[in-house]
């Protein structure tokens, strides 16, 4: 079997740790990454516990292909209850920390309790020690982890927060190989109220599978026949910014708040434009995609800006100046924040000043007065102390609720529902709050070939979906390589020298979503968080493909109803009882 069979469990209070065997049943039920995580924090987490309270629990957690050479394996999850949501929170991270965490002997790392001064984690195979971080505290993550590598080594791989995640802001993430974000949910303020500023590891083990020749020929094969495709090269060659053109044709590019689904300056921020100011090419360990592309222009540098980026940190604040987002992208990547939140928080705070509800000194287009806004989060300092409660809370505080974009207090990602009604469902149903990486049904509905402004197909296609990004970031695949579930299983039954096929998978995909959703139902959520903001059920759009479009309150009602159904959950949308009991949950 690929996995290493050993948990870390360190204790940042008293800084004991001890290994553990891996759970063997949990591993089988739900393999690694996202589900195995969730199990494992589901079973320990008593409900109710403040997210940023000592009593909360991170997990990093790698699958049964992580540090083999299975393509796009190389990313590492992360498991806790998220500050900014209250929900069961996974984020998946890119580069190499996971591979060398596998190296280093570990399947698992659950970090516990809080360290009575700012720290950071050294492992190295068997060796695991609490290092002071007195030096690192106030630095920006990227700074910490060049300082980290000079210290220790240049091979070491590190995770860590900037000053976002100290102050416990809850949009801030956790940072590797400076550009690489476990984004959203406050993840980084979660390791920050544990006054971990960094983990750092070095492994030099290596990974065994059942029958290597076996192993080695179909991973192979696989990487021959369905990775070097023109259905995933796009990730090398353009990468995410591709979506900009999409999304602006199909009239669902967020835009000055989600006021509108079109921006008049596209071009500037499109795929032809970053390909004009490409300085250099990254990937994740075993990726032979690569999609990460360095940007430079003027005095600006960062490796992206991703689509996401572009549409929420770009045309939903009105900016059409490539270099102040790539300025944006880069200050975000070191203090520790998310893009996403932090351009629809600062989105929010543009609307809210131009209807006069509350006046931040911020403008829609105004570039100079969008690069303060970073630091001044990281920092809660001046309009920042607002700014970093979300858009939830800022509405709770100044108003504006209705065209407060997110559900559950997490911001929208970049793509508008009332042109891609799934989508709605989607968002409304994530188990993290409004989410692109839960199902992402608008590759069908704007990009594709289904009509978009119909619920007919909608649940089924959302729930799919659900399924299979469920066991995709269980195995910790990386979501740009749209492989088949049978790809999927003749690796994983390679990987662990068992028959495993299509339907088991289909199958853990749907226990791990109805595993999370328990999890939420236990913290109290139900079918009233399920929601989305009053202006995608009020307000048309103005312009192009979406003109004229909203997506009708009753429409989405009957979507979410139909869900519930097909899920076997109750009126409320919590699982029934013969539901948990069918995929052994209970
Ligand atoms: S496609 Fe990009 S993000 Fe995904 S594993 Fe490869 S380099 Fe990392």
């Amino acid at each position: 079997m690929s996995y290493a069979g050993k948990v870390l469990r360190v204790n940042l209070t008293t800084g004991d740790n001890r290994v553990e065997k891996l759970n063997e049943k949990w591993a089988h039920d739900y393999f690694g990454g996202k589900g195995l995580g969730i199990k494992y924090l589901y079973e320990e987490l008593a409900p109710g516990v403040d997210p940023l309270s000592p009593d909360n629990k991170m997990i990093l957690m790698t699958g049964p292909f992580t540090g083999t050479t299975v393509p796009v394996s190389g990313k590492l999850g992360i498991i806790t209850k998220s500050p900014a949501t209250g929900t069961v929170l996974d984020c998946s991270i890119g580069g190499h920390f996971a591979g060398e965490l596998k190296f280093a002997g570990y399947d698992a790392v659950i970090l516990e309790g809080k360290a009575t001064n700012p720290s950071y984690l050294y492992i190295e195979d068997g060796l695991v020690e609490m290092r002071s971080a007195a030096d690192l505290w106030g630095r920006g993550a990227q700074d910490t982890e060049v300082a980290l590598r000079a210290k220790l080594s240049p091979e070491i791989k590190v995770l860590a927060i900037g000053p976002a995640g100290e102050n416990l802001v809850t949009m801030s993430c956790i940072t590797s190989e400076l550009y690489r974000q476990a984004a959203r949910g406050g993840v980084g303020a979660v390791m920050g109220s544990k006054n971990l500023k960094a983990v750092a590891v070095r492994g030099s083990g290596s990974i065994s599978v059942p029958d290597i020749s076996n192993f080695v020929a179909t991973v192979k094969e696989i990487m021959r026949t369905d990775t070097l495709t023109d259905t995933n090269l796009w990730a090398f060659t353009d990468g995410t910014p591709m979506l900009m053109d999409l999304s602006q044709n199909t009239g669902i590019l967020p835009t000055r708040n989600f006021q509108e689904g079109t921006f008049t300056a596209f071009e500037n921020l499109n795929s032809d434009s970053l390909k004009k100011v490409r300085a250099g090419k990254k990937g994740c360990l075993s990726c032979a995609l690569g999609c990460g592309n360095y940007s430079k222009t003027g005095r600006a540098a960062v490796e992206g800006p991703e689509y996401e980026t572009l549409a929420i940190g770009g045309s939903n604040c009105g900016i059409e100046d490539l270099e102040g987002i790539i300025k944006f992208n880069d200050l975000c990547d070191n203090l520790g924040i998310d893009t996403i939140s932090a351009g629809n928080v600062t989105a929010f705070a543009m609307e809210l000043t131009e209807k006069g509800v509350k006046d931040f000194g911020l403008r829609f287009g105004d570039t100079a007065g969008y690069l303060q806004v970073p630091e001044l989060i990281a920092r809660r300092a001046g309009i920042g102390a607002d700014l970093a409660l979300g858009v939830k809370k800022l509405a709770q505080q100044y108003g504006g609720g209705e065209f407060a974009m997110h559900v559950k207090g997490l911001e929208f990602p970049g793509y508008e529902p009332r042109g891609s009604w799934g989508m709605g469902l989607a968002y409304a149903t994530s188990d993290r709050g409004a989410c692109h990486l839960r199902a992402w049904p608008v590759a069908e509905e704007a990009y594709g070939e289904r009509d978009p402004f119909t619920i007919d197909g909608k649940a089924q296609l959302v729930m799919d979906m659900q399924h299979y990004n469920a066991v995709k970031f269980s195995l910790i695949l990386c979501d740009f390589w749209a492989l088949s579930l049978e790809t999927m299983a003749q690796m994983l039954s390679a990987a662990l020298g068992r028959s495993i096929n299509e339907e088991d998978l289909r199958q853990a995909g749907e226990r791990v979503v109805n595993l999370a959703r328990q999890f939420n139902v236990r913290e109290g959520f139900g079918k009233g968080e399920d929601i989305l903001p009053e202006r995608i059920f009020k307000e048309t759009l103005k312009t192009g493909a979406t003109a004229g479009k909203l997506l009708p309150r009753e429409e989405f009602d009957n979507m979410l109803k139909e869900y519930y159904a097909l899920r076997g959950w109750d009126e409320n949308g919590r699982p029934s009882a013969q539901t948990l009991s069918k995929l052994g949950i209970v």
